[in-house]
């Protein structure tokens, strides 16, 4: 898979996403990503890529035209399929583990970092295929919320993980929250690991996992409990008490 980010700070995007397990994933090429710099297509001498917003307020505006030629630059419009263009902008529809997904399994994404104000609406109109959040806040600029896009796909590429379970079993992918870890020592601070994750027995293991990750969802987010499908095993763990 490729990634093409577009940013007026390629450096600091480029050293996050050459650090731990996606800087890995570059080095083995289980992943392209590449960090492009929009001031790089100003167009002019003092490498100028905002100006102030018509109508007036605060604040400044990414013009339409250095967005619009760096995307440009990315592929070859004749021969190559129009790469899925996201605009990361607190106006999108807030990222969930579900798209992350869906996005992974794309040959090409490109991730358009805003700055100031945001971007010209008229290139968005353009070309971008869709605006992501990354929650209901707003940040000084969209390179944080590019890099937590792209981290997210990254790890769902195979290979990036060591084990497909690394990321199946976790929360959200299933539509659980994930069940306690624990490691050595088995008593810290008077606190005992619980017997089970002790016993090797893996069944058992397996049923208190789900027990947890069901109870865990259950108490912190009723609203993806209601989702799930309970089968008759999980109304029975349900049911049982811990000891
Ligand atoms: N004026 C914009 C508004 O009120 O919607 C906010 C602009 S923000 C200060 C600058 C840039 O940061 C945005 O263009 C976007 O790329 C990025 N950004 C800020 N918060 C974000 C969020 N929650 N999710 C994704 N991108 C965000």
């Amino acid at each position: 898979m490729k990634i093409d980010i577009m940013t007026l700070f390629p450096e600091m995007c480029e050293r996050v996403l050459s650090e731990s397990i996606i800087g890995r994933a570059r080095k083995q090429g289980f992943v392209d990503i590449a960090c492009h710099n929009i001031r790089d297509f100003a167009g002019n001498k003092h490498g100028k890529v905002d100006d102030m917003p018509y109508g007036g307020g605060m604040g400044m505006v990414m013009a339409a035209k250095p967005i619009f030629d760096c995307y440009s630059s990315l592929f070859d419009s004749k021969t190559q399929e129009k790469p899925h263009l996201i605009y990361m902008s607190p106006k999108g529809k807030t990222l969930t583990q579900q798209r992350v997904k869906e996005l992974s399994a794309l040959p090409h994404i490109v991730i358009l970092c805003g700055h100031y104000e945001g971007v010209d609406e008229r290139v968005i109109e353009e070309i971008v295929d869709e605006e992501i959040s990354i929650g209901d806040y707003v940040l000084t600029g969209g390179e944080l919320p590019a890099l937590t896009l792209a981290d997210a796909v990254c790890r769902m590429l195979p290979g990036v993980l060591s084990d497909e379970e690394c990321f199946t079993e976790e929360s959200h992918y299933g539509g659980l929250l994930e069940y306690p870890q624990y490691t050595r020592p088995a008593v810290w601070h008077e606190k005992e690991v619980p017997d089970v994750l002790l016993s090797g027995n893996h069944k058992e293991i397996a049923n208190w996992r789900r027990k947890k990750s069901l109870e865990i969802t259950k108490k912190r987010r009723p609203d993806m409990f209601e989702k799930i499908d309970l089968d008759k095993n999980d109304l029975k763990l349900l049911e049982k008490s811990d000891d």
